[in-house]
């Protein structure tokens, strides 16, 4: 929905008209095989095609409704009109039974036409009309006709409904615009004074808010750089006129500090306002008055209600009825303005509609929304989706930005393994049972081919995508989605969420390029003779820029931040940012005396590990005894943490130590991190890039030290090889993409626990004498004093 840019007048699009205003009945999320874009497409064209020359295709069509001193500007476009007829058309695509339309969508396809029909009435100056509403079934190519003839008054008066609906919702926007906008422009930061270096990041982010220039922030962590972007964004709503921001995390501790300092800027807000807390006033507009309204988006097993059901009327309960019930709920909503997770499902709950889709539907009426990455960035990301139909204007800040790389890659990758359609095969009807029997049978000569050239190969890269595997894989799909449609309410068990796997898959590999690598692993096949059960075969993107780059484009004001952006190009490069991106590297705002770096000259490479182990516990020991608290131990790799662990044990069994565990659980996650108590002492040994290598925040006593050993390097094995030279050809420098970059990104991270506040003091030992390399030190944060000449304990 647009148009606020004009105080009294609002835009809207006759498709968002109706679906707001004309929706009613359940909600249904039932799995129906619907045309794609292209067979929607093909199918408008041959029915226009059918037409006679008397036909007038794809028809503008615009109104107005004026209340008070608003008007609502209502456009869209009619498929066809045959002026000599007085029939006007509407073309809906479908596959399947035509009987299988829910009733609640044919009602809205009715409510379209009819809004064009008062639309064609209107500029045609027509009494009445005849509305023609043909379903189009793509696969047999036939249409199905339903038909009503209306006079232009009876069209009116449904026009004047929908339209008396909506603009009293669009003028409560508006004036909850304007005092948005009123109050951002006079919101101080909430946070006074700045940190040092946070005046810097708050006017960079402004500044390229304002401009609608991407941003690179490198900040250090220390400096409040979560209020300090979001601040500074918000400041330039009004300024540049944007409709919403995005708050985009990685993880979810990283949605809880975004919204603690949106729960700041809301009181600072509702200070300068002076607007009561409590929700008891009457009248709409003043209901919502609420100056800024911030959504939370959780996934959906989090917010789901009902986790045994179905998301369709007949399964849940607050599916049922869900448009019946949504009007008040988003007036509740909007009310409310602050929706973080529980206080959206307060509102779900008290209206009886499903949180979960209240959240999508709020997502239209909120002005920050807090979410994942995938949100915006993924396949089918709503807020992208959605930024794109309605043309909103958005800022997007992306936090600990140098996760995204690797979040986009898995995005933008797919695998699927034999022995998943093995599982299948036994319920499976007659004909799917065939294909899938046809598409077993590609896989198996698919392996049989590879170990032809590489017999003993447990991985493989495949040159080009398997064609003939592919297309018996689409048949399959093609199967499968007929046999869905002609078995609309059955269960299909594990048939549906496998389908959907081989779809993403199928419709990455249309996508296959340099960016992806298409990998077959087999491992166990070759000693076994080809023990189907372990094939699999990858999609596996290694540069997301094709993708993400129209989410990147969309977004009117991009900001990515984190305390490792290092270097920027290696992030400009992967992420698809434009050349004119501006880096803002700020420095830390702690002292050098707060952190002791030393470099220990040992080597931890692969072959030297069991000779300079004692060295590297010794050190660890000594380092304790010098100073008793709690330290973190990384290492590159689980092996090597439990030969370190092990040895540290044997040798000085009174030192105190836990352990990450391969597997862990929240609630085990938790117990690691109580260990460091403030009056705590002992070491704790975690793997670098996992769970404890960022995020984790122990200030003060929780953690006086870290101990990292190695470079964090990747592995150097096939795949990585493979990503190297993938790298090397397209950016000239695969080992530092592929290795270096990533290896000591994961360093910084985890040395980055140490100091968290500016009283915090502590120790980081590198443990491999290759840190002593400028082109490893270079990575490391300007603001360290690195001791060069640790040797090992004596
Ligand atoms: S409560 Fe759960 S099952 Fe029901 S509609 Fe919502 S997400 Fe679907």
């Amino acid at each position: 929905m647009t148009g606020l840019s004009v105080v009294q007048s609002y835009n809207v699009a006759v498709r968002n008209l109706c679906e707001f205003a004309a929706k009613a009945g359940d909600l249904d999320l039932r799995f129906t095989p619907s045309p794609t874009a292209q067979q929607g497409r093909e199918g408008h064209q041959l029915v226009a095609s059918r037409r006679g020359p008397g036909q007038e295709a794809e028809v503008r069509l615009s109104g107005t409704f004026v209340s008070g001193d608003t008007t609502l500007v209502v456009s869209g476009r009619a498929d066809g009109f045959d002026a000599e007829r007085n029939v006007l058309e509407e073309v809906k695509t479908f596959r399947g039974a035509v009987e299988a339309i829910a009733p609640n969508h044919s009602a809205l396809h009715w409510a379209q036409l009819k809004v064009y029909g008062c639309l064609m009435c209107q500029t045609r100056s027509l009494e009445r009309i005849h509305l023609h509403l043909v379903y189009f079934d793509v696969q047999q190519q036939t249409e199905h006709l339903q038909q009503q003839e209306c006079t232009a008054a009876e069209l009116q008066s449904f026009f004047n409904a929908l339209c008396t609906r909506f603009l009293a919702w669009a003028q409560m926007e508006m004036a909850h615009r304007r005092r948005r906008d009123v109050a951002l422009q006079a919101m101080a930061f909430p946070q006074a004074p700045f940190r040092p270096g946070q005046h810097d990041l708050a006017s960079g982010v402004y500044r390229a808010c304002v401009q609608s220039r991407p941003l690179l922030v490198q900040a250090p962590t220390g400096i409040g750089k979560t209020i300090g972007t979001v601040f500074p964004a918000l400041r330039a709503m009004p300024e540049r006129g944007v409709d919403k921001v995005f708050f985009l995390t990685a993880k979810t501790p990283g949605r809880q500090v975004a919204l603690d300092a949106l729960h700041m800027v809301v009181a600072r807000q509702e200070q300068t306002l002076g607007v009561a807390t409590d929700s008891t006033h009457a009248g709409q507009a003043q209901r919502c008055a609420k100056a800024l309204r911030v959504l939370e988006l959780v996934a959906r097993e989090k917010a789901c209600e009902h986790p045994d059901k179905a998301c369709h009327g007949q399964s849940c309960p607050l599916a049922q009825g869900f448009y019946d019930r949504l009007e008040s709920a988003r007036l509740a909503a909007a009310e409310r303005g602050w929706l973080d997770q529980g206080s959206l499902r307060a509102v779900a709950l008290t209206h009886s509609v499903c949180p979960y889709y209240l959240g999508h539907e709020m997502v239209r009426w909120a002005d920050v929304v807090v979410g994942d990455y995938n949100y915006y960035f993924d396949r089918s990301a709503m807020l992208y989706a959605l930024t794109a139909s309605n043309n909103w204007r958005v800022s997007v800040l992306v936090d600990e930005a140098h996760n995204l790389y690797s979040r986009a890659c898995s995005m933008y990758s797919a695998e699927l393994a034999q022995v998943e359609a093995l599982a299948l095969r036994g319920s499976l009807p007659g004909l799917l049972r065939s294909r899938l029997d046809e598409w077993l049978n590609q896989w198996q000569l698919l392996v049989l081919a590879t170990q032809s050239k590489k017999p003993d190969a447990h991985w493989c890269l495949l040159e080009e995508l398997p064609e003939a595997w592919l297309r018996s894989l689409q048949r399959f799909n093609s199967a499968v989605s007929e046999h869905v449609n002609e078995h609309p309410i059955d269960a299909h068990g594990a048939l549906l969420p496998f389908y959907f796997k081989s779809l993403a898959f199928a419709a990455l590999a249309e996508a296959f390029g340099e960016h992806s690598l298409c990998e077959l692993e087999l491992n166990g096949a070759a000693e076994q003779g080809a023990d189907t059960e372990q094939v699999l075969l990858r999609l596996r993107n290694i540069v997301p820029t094709p993708f993400i780059k129209p989410r990147m484009d969309a977004a009117d004001s991009l900001v990515l931040f984190s305390a490792t952006l290092n270097p920027p190009d290696y992030y400009i490069n992967l992420l698809a940012l434009p050349d004119g991106t501006q880096l803002l590297d700020l420095p830390g705002p702690f002292a050098p005396e707060q952190l002791a770096v030393s470099i220990m000259r040992i080597s931890t490479r692969k072959d030297d590990r069991l000779a300079s182990l004692d060295a590297l516990v010794g050190a660890m020991a000594e380092q304790f005894t010098r100073q008793a608290g709690n330290y973190l131990a990384f290492f590159s790799s689980f092996d090597y943490l439990e030969l370190a662990l092990a040895r540290l044990q044997q040798l000085y069994p009174a030192l105190p130590v836990w352990a990450q565990q391969r597997q862990m659980q929240e609630s085990s996650r938790q117990v690691f991190l109580r260990q460091f108590d403030a009056d705590g002492q002992g070491i704790g040994f975690a793997v670098l890039g996992g769970v404890f290598g960022e995020g984790v925040d122990l200030p003060g006593r929780r953690l006086v030290g870290a101990f990292i050993a190695t470079l964090g390097l990747p592995q150097f094995d096939d795949v990585n090889q493979a990503i190297c030279e993938r790298m090397q050809a397209r950016f000239g420098r695969g080992h530092d993409y592929t290795y270096l970059f990533p290896g000591m990104q994961k360093v910084v991270q985890a040395a980055g626990r140490v100091i968290r506040t500016p009283t915090d003091t502590g120790v980081v030992l590198l443990m491999d004498e290759r840190y002593r390399e400028w082109r490893y030190r270079r990575l490391l944060p300007s603001w360290w004093r690195v001791s060069l000449d640790k040797g090992a304990p004596g």
